[in-house]
């Protein structure tokens, strides 16, 4: 039988809105639009609390006597506290007793709470339009996905059937380096180059190792500190712990919630040492290698499977020495024709005749050359269209394949 919905709406100026309905999502899309519970006064911004109830007498009962409990109550409730619910309905005047966490203050035998729906506030929360509330809510979203334990296991799921639908629009680059060959430096350059168009901006990490190898803590505050206090990006980092494959499929969940949120531009870092690579450039539309201008010298030293992933390479820190770099972008360009000629079969992602992987200099430190490289992503993205690469996307076709698909990473 379908359920009634009992909830309750963070406002923008703290105070909570309470409704019922049997329809909680296109109830929350109606609020998102402000066709309900919007004032002058009142802006409801964020799902904090619901309740399942199997009649709308319950549920409208319910709502009534919700809307006359006072802020402690509600927000005892909000945080699953009913024994803090029952002491405070018997301290207030003229409500009865609560026997405890699963009778709650119902009238009628058969009406149960249900244990509210995680997911669903998640999910609200992550399509809302409320900017620090949706950050907050992809961070919390992430955080349900990361957990092994297993009853999160099943919210996780049905968080990411719920999103879904609204993911699919976003361009995914993948940006790989050593570390500091300048990866946080450019992304953060791109990020805010990338804002100033009009875009939204998400950063995710990908190595499991990230902790250690102090490649890619983007959770050290000092890291992009600019494009985090952005409210048009979110930065997420790598996942602690865990398997190469088990972070790749987190990473890949991370992606289609931030993809849900509206993200257009979803960057993945990983450190370019490593196998990650392989599994970040199958999971994004571009996978673009930031080089030293002395790599060219030295091209043994680079990883050549992960060059042979590259859509196109980077040569970051043109600025200390541009002939150097120069001579890096000539070499490296010679050794990619090279790759190409042999037929490695990375190279299936690239179509020959579409696409070369091409090779730039550029100073994310000065900010320079990203409009160029930005162009040629761009060109990029609209050849992959034109082919309708963009749309053969492995990981889209199901979800339930991300494990088998990761695991094969
Ligand atoms: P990551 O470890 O790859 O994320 O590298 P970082 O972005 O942390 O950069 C490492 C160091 O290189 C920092 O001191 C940056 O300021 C510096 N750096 C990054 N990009 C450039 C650049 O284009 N030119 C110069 N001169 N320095 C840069």
């Amino acid at each position: 039988m379908k359920p009634f919905f009992v909830y309750l709406l963070r406002c923008a100026d703290g105070a909570y809105y309470c409704g019922q309905t049997d329809d909680i999502d296109a109830r929350m899309q109606q609020h998102d639009a402000g066709k309900i519970g919007f004032t002058s006064t009142r802006k409801p911004v964020e799902l904090v609390w619901q309740g399942e109830f199997e009649t709308r007498v319950a549920a409208i009962a319910f709502e009534q006597r919700i809307k006359g409990w006072s802020r402690a109550k509600k927000e005892a409730l909000i945080a699953g506290d009913w024994c803090r619910v029952s002491e405070l309905a018997r301290s207030e005047s003229g409500e009865r007793s609560l026997d405890g966490p699963q009778e709650g203050p119902f009238d009628s035998a058969q009406d149960r709470l249900r244990p509210a729906q995680p997911e669903r506030v998640l999910v609200a929360g992550v399509l809302g339009s409320d900017p620090h509330a949706q950050r907050r809510a992809i961070a919390k979203a992430i955080t349900l996905l990361e957990s092994t334990r297993a009853e999160h296991r099943q919210q996780a799921d049905e968080l990411l059937n719920a999103l879904l639908p609204h993911t699919g629009k976003s361009f995914r680059l993948g940006i790989s380096g050593v570390p500091g060959v300048g990866k946080s430096t450019f992304i953060e350059a791109l990020g805010l180059f990338l804002i100033a168009q009009g875009h939204r901006v998400a950063v995710l990490a990908v190595d499991p190792s990230s902790s250690v190898s102090g490649g890619s803590i983007l959770g050290d505050k000092t890291r992009m500190e600019r494009l985090s206090a952005d409210e048009r990006a979110f930065i997420r980092p790598s996942p602690a712990g865990g398997t190469l494959g088990g972070v790749a499929a987190k990473t890949r969940e991370a992606m289609l919630v931030c993809e849900a949120a509206g993200y257009g531009v979803v960057i993945v870092e990983t450190v370019g040492v490593g196998q990650s690579e392989t599994a970040v450039a199958g999971m994004t539309d571009m996978f673009v290698l930031l080089q030293l201008p002395n790599a060219g010298d030295d091209l043994q030293a680079i990883k050549r499977g992960v060059m042979e992933l590259a859509d196109l390479v980077v040569i970051n820190k043109a600025d200390l020495d541009e002939a150097a770099a120069t001579r890096a972008r000539a070499q490296i360009t010679s050794a990619l024709r090279l790759f190409g000629q042999q037929g490695h079969p990375h190279h299936a992602r690239h179509d020959r005749s579409l696409w070369h992987p091409l090779v730039l200099q550029l100073s994310a430190l000065r900010g320079t050359g990203l409009a160029e490289f930005w162009g040629h992503v761009s060109h990029f993205r609209e050849l992959q269209r034109a082919s309708g690469r963009a749309a053969a996307r492995p990981y889209l076709i199901s979800l339930s394949s991300s494990a088998t698909a990761a695991s094969s990473c």
